[in-house]
């Protein structure tokens, strides 16, 4: 005699494999369209950088984050989250990383020539991969002879989360860009990788920044909340300067302010804004 129920689970199971076979289909698509476009989308200037502001104590706007979108004439305005990734798997990404840098840097130069910008710091997120590429000094030396922006008012985020093949030929070219040329660094993500305290104690950082999944939940958990302290605590005993990112709330903004964070980022402040939005944002 048949087994009803064993039909059954047999059905459904045969039905959730084929959606996850469907679901996996689709995104190897979606994943290879994307890496067979990129070139085509960086030479046809489809990329685009949001700021997002960040501010200091009083609310000031001191710096920005240039964060990229892409947007893709037929699949929409794609995340970093989804095409970084995909890059950071061939050199596309080194492509990629100088382009992006080149409109930092432009960017950077606009805003020098004008007396409502010119005290603004720009930061752009670098990859380890981008650090590791023989080129990259003389990438940076290039861009600063095209573009002849105060080199003092340029972040180079990198992400913490990422592991750093060759942790000392990094941080030689670190000790270069700010020996000759007074360029910032910054530890992104901090707390969300393997490494964090070797890169603090080997690498150049002029700024940590605190992840936001710390931040999420400071007003509400004391655990959240003394740790958060503990890494500002532990960031001064550095020197380093600490950013708190992903600040959505006034509460955690107080209680960012009040354990002696430095600046700050988050959706209370601003989303990450196309330029003209960002720029009116500015002159509110
Ligand atoms: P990230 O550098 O840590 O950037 C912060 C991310 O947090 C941004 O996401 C920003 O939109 C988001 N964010 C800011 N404030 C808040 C907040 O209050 N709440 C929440 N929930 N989120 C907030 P986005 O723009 O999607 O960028 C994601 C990541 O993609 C970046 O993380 C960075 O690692 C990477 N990325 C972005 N632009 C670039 C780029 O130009 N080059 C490289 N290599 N990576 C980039
Ligand atoms: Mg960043
Ligand atoms: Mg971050």
């Amino acid at each position: 005699m048949l087994d009803i129920s064993l039909i059954r689970a047999t059905s459904i199971l045969g039905h959730s494999a084929l959606c996850y076979d469907k679901y996996y289909f689709e995104r190897s698509i979606r994943k290879t369209r994307i890496e067979s476009d990129l070139q085509g989308g960086i030479e046809q200037n489809q990329l685009e950088f949001y700021y997002q502001i960040q501010v200091d104590h009083d609310r000031k706007p001191i710096s920005a984050e240039a964060l990229v979108r892409w947007n893709h004439p037929e699949l929409g305005l794609l995340s970093p989250l989804e095409f970084i990734p995909i890059a950071e798997q061939s050199l596309l990404i080194v492509e990629l990383g100088n382009h992006l840098l080149e409109m930092a840097f432009k960017q950077l130069l606009e805003w020098g020539q004008c007396d409502s910008t010119k005290h603004l710091t720009l930061s752009v997120n670098v990859t380890a991969k981008q650090y590791g590429m023989p080129d990259f000094i003389s990438t940076i030396t290039a861009l600063l002879k095209k573009y002849p922006i105060d080199a003092s008012k340029l972040t180079l985020e990198l992400t913490e989360s990422i592991q750093v093949a060759d942790v000392g030929c990094v941080t030689q070219k670190m000790h270069y860009l700010k020996d000759n040329y007074q360029i910032k660094l910054s530890l992104d993500d901090f707390g969300t990788g393997y490494s964090s305290l070797v890169y603090l104690k080997t690498m150049p950082f002029d700024e940590i920044k605190i992840d936001q999944s710390f931040i999420v939940n400071i007003a509400t958990s004391h655990k959240d909340a003394g740790l958060v302290k503990a890494i500002v605590a532990l960031s001064k005993s550095y020197h380093f300067e600490v950013l708190a990112e992903g600040v959505e709330t006034k509460a955690q903004f107080d209680y960012l302010r009040e354990i002696g964070c430095h600046s700050f980022q988050g959706y209370l402040f601003s989303k990450p804004l196309p330029i003209d939005a960002f720029q009116a944002l500015l002159n509110q």
